[in-house]
């Protein structure tokens, strides 16, 4: 029922002249309304993009777990607000691999993230070994288990469950042109509603489950069409308005 939620991930891509880009990718997401489109720059330009743009979300690719301090480097949920982000990209494969982050970390940066007002896409998937040796729903559900927020469902009447969304990016199709079979990522998209479902009850429904890896526009609206697949999330495909505008119309 919902429109499809396309979301770019720019990962350490992009400097001011990229926001040439993002203008010619808000001018195709003003065009089409049925699509919500969101870009997750570096936190560099989310401030200047945010300003230079009308009709995409734009948010970060991480935060800090705690508010404040001395973490040199770090950026807390609500400096990623202040600078005009909208949501946070957190737990993403990257992040994991090359900074060491657990699950523990995980949701402890969704919890600060949830409580600062952003929304989240909390990213889950397996490796091609977990794959090949019949583990992937297995893992993706331990991850969901070790890094789903603790978040009263109802807050002030606003469902916090609706500003969670769940990235399942098999780490074998991220930058590799590779993707599950349809009926794999199908099984992958029930088997996590049925987590979530299992977690929060009814406002399990609520939660958008995005597809990543691979994404590109001969690929997006077969993926897209997919039982519960909410949306994309989109890496190298993301970065121009050629390729990222394309997937937006075909969705
Ligand atoms: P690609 O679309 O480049 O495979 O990257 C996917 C991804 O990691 C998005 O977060």
């Amino acid at each position: 029922g919902h429109r499809p939620y396309i979301v770019g991930n720019w990962k350490m891509n992009g400097t001011r002249n990229s926001l040439a880009e993002a203008r010619a990718i808000d001018r195709v997401a003003s065009k089409w309304p049925q699509v919500r489109v969101g870009i997750a720059p570096p936190h560099t330009l989310i401030h200047a993009m945010r300003d230079a743009v009308d009709s995409i979300d734009v948010g970060g690719q991480d935060c800090h777990s705690e508010t404040d301090g001395a973490y040199t480097g770090d950026i807390s949920a609500a400096m990623l607000k202040d600078a005009g982000a909208s949501f946070a990209i957190l737990g993403h494969s990257e992040r994991r691999q090359y900074h060491g982050e657990t699950n523990p970390q995980v949701k402890a940066k969704c919890e600060a993230a949830l409580g600062a007002g952003l929304s989240v896409i909390l990213c889950v998937g397996e490796t091609e070994e977990q794959r090949d040796s019949g583990e992937a729903e297995s893992t993706v559900s331990g991850q969901l288990t070790s890094c789903l927020p603790e978040i009263a469902v109802e807050e002030e009447g606003e469902s916090v469950s609706a500003r969670l969304a769940i990235a399942y990016e098999p780490i074998w199709a991220i930058g590799t042109g590779r993707v599950p079979s349809l009926d794999e990522i199908k099984a992958m998209h029930a088997s996590i509603r049925a987590k979530l479902v299992d977690t929060f009850g009814e406002n399990g429904n609520e939660v958008r489950i995005l597809y990543g890896g691979s994404v590109k526009a001969d690929n997006a609206l077969e993926i897209l069409s997919c039982d519960e697949v909410g949306g994309a999330l989109v890496g190298g495909a993301s970065l121009t308005n050629e390729s990222f505008g394309a997937i937006i119309i075909a969705a």
